[in-house]
C-alpha cells in the first residue's frame, strides 16, 4: 500500500508541490474475468496544494490494462488518463467533503484512491475493438473470424400437422 505522509509536506498557502509516487496495482476481476495492469507498478502524479483550509490533491495516471474481450474472449487491452480530486481539511468532520475519505490518521491512501479512481473510468465492456461481433450463440465460433449466420430451422414437420388439424376444425 503506497501512502503519503501529509505531516511532512508542510506546505505553505498558495504553495503546490509534485509528487510521483510508484503504486502497485492488483488486477481487477470483472465478470469473472481478470484484468492486469501493465506493467503492475505504475507512476502516478499527485499535485498538491495548499488552499484556504484546505490541502488540494489532484491526481493523474495512465491506465492500460489487459485481458480478455467481454465478447469475444480475445485480447482486449484498456488505455485511458484517469484523473481524481480531493480535499482534505483536518478541522473538517468525517464524512464532509472536505475530509477526503482518502485519508486516515494524517497519511493519504494513495493506492486504494488511485484503483477506486479507476474503477470509476471504467468502460461497462472491455473490447478488442468498438465493433467485436462477438461469439456465435448457436455454435460459439468467433464471429470476427468466422463472420456466419445460421438458416432458421424448418418448422417441425409435427406442428405443421396441429396447424392442419387447427384448420379443419
Ligand atoms: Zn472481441
Ligand atoms: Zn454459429
Amino acid at each position: 500500500m503506497t501512502t503519503l505522509d501529509l505531516r511532512t509536506l508542510r506546505l505553505r498557502p498558495g504553495e503546490v508541490r509534485k509528487e510521483t509516487l510508484d503504486v502497485e496495482l492488483e488486477p481487477f476481476v470483472l465478470g469473472g474475468q481478470r484484468y492486469d495492469f501493465v506493467p503492475s507498478t505504475i507512476p502516478v502524479e499527485l499535485v498538491l496544494s495548499q488552499a484556504s483550509g484546505a490541502t488540494v490533491f489532484d491526481l493523474s495516471l495512465r491506465l492500460h490494462l489487459s485481458g480478455a474481450c467481454m465478447r469475444c474472449l480475445g485480447f482486449a487491452e484498456l488505455e485511458r488518463d484517469v484523473t481524481a480530486r480531493e480535499f482534505y481539511d483536518p478541522e473538517a468532520p468525517v464524512g464532509d467533503e472536505l475530509h477526503s475519505d482518502y485519508v486516515a490518521r494524517e497519511h493519504l491512501r494513495v493506492s486504494a484512491w488511485a484503483r477506486d479512481a479507476i474503477a470509476l473510468e471504467l468502460p461497462d465492456q472491455i473490447l478488442c475493438r468498438p465493433d467485436c461481433a462477438g461469439l456465435c450463440p448457436v455454435c460459439g465460433k468467433d464471429l470476427n473470424a468466422e463472420p456466419h449466420e445460421h438458416l432458421e430451422r424448418e418448422p417441425d414437420p409435427r406442428w405443421a400437422a396441429l396447424e392442419g388439424l387447427r384448420e379443419e376444425l
